[in-house]
């Protein structure tokens, strides 16, 4: 499982995250809800291992990611990861963009292309395969993202607002993309978002977070029927 104990986050004075703790089963899907600014990014790029932590500990399995004194670096920690600036090279076509973390792996040219045309079909960009990305849409780079961070298999998945720039009609086919494939691979799959609706379609569990402090960590349903404070119950009927 995947643990953060009594983590905190501080930059210069002002602590962003307070005093977290979530146990992160296998196999999971777990949301990180919140109005802006309550931490969200953070949490994911401390778990990426991109910040550090000032206080508490992140483990996986029998690992210690990161600690106040110990920081497993991004590289090692084999999370995949999709985060809200997306980043692919300008110079690949779709294809190569997809495949190229396997390349690098060397993983053997059949091989390769059996997983390519997999993810191209989750994710449904098989006629695009072939353009570079400053020939797609917005929506169509991010799911060349996500396909991208599918494609190594690994047993984490990062995810900072996936779907935040894309309309409504693709966003519903993506969340059914979403748990198609967490269905299919078994993956733990931590999800940021501030939209309420996407985090109980989505999520088997969901942290509520207000300013860096954790307000609820529950099932959907128990979200929806028993929130567990005044501030909860607001900002989950918000979304609905
Ligand atoms: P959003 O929904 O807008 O993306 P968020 O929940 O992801 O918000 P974070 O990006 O985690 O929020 O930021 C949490 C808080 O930490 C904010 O107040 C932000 O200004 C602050 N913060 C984030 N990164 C830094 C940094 N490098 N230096 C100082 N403050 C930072
Ligand atoms: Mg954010």
């Amino acid at each position: 499982r995947l643990s953060l104990n009594h983590v905190s986050k501080s930059f210069v004075e002002k602590t962003v995250i307070d005093d977290l703790s979530l146990d992160i089963e296998p196999g999971q899907f777990v949301a990180l809800l919140g109005p802006s600014g309550c931490g969200k990014s953070t949490i994911l790029r401390m778990l990426a291992g991109f910040e550090s932590i000032t206080l508490g500990n992140i483990q996986h399995g029998e690992m210690c990611l990161s600690s106040e004194t110990t920081h497993v670096p991004t590289e090692a920690r084999n999370f995949g990861m999709v985060f809200q600036s997306y980043a692919l090279w300008p110079h690949m076509t779709v294809l190569e963009n997809i495949g190229y973390p396997l390349k690098i792996q060397k993983v053997s040219r059949n091989e390769r292309q059996q997983r390519i045309q997999n993810v191209l079909d989750i994710v449904q960009l098989d006629d695009f395969k072939d353009r570079f990305p400053s020939q797609l849409s917005g929506g169509q780079r991010q799911r060349v993202a996500l396909a991208r961070s599918l494609i190594t298999e690994p047993d984490v998945i990062l995810f900072d607002e996936p779907l935040a720039n894309l309309d409504r009609h693709l966003r519903d086919s993506m969340e059914m993309t979403f748990r198609d494939f967490h269905r299919r691979t078994g993956a733990t799959m931590v999800y940021v978002t501030h939209d309420q609706a996407e985090a109980m379609a989505l999520a088997d569990k969901i942290a509520v977070l207000k300013e860096g402090q954790l307000m609820q960590w529950s099932t959907p349903e128990d979200l929806y029927l028993r929130p567990e404070s005044e501030w909860v119950a607001n900002f989950i009927g918000q979304g609905s």
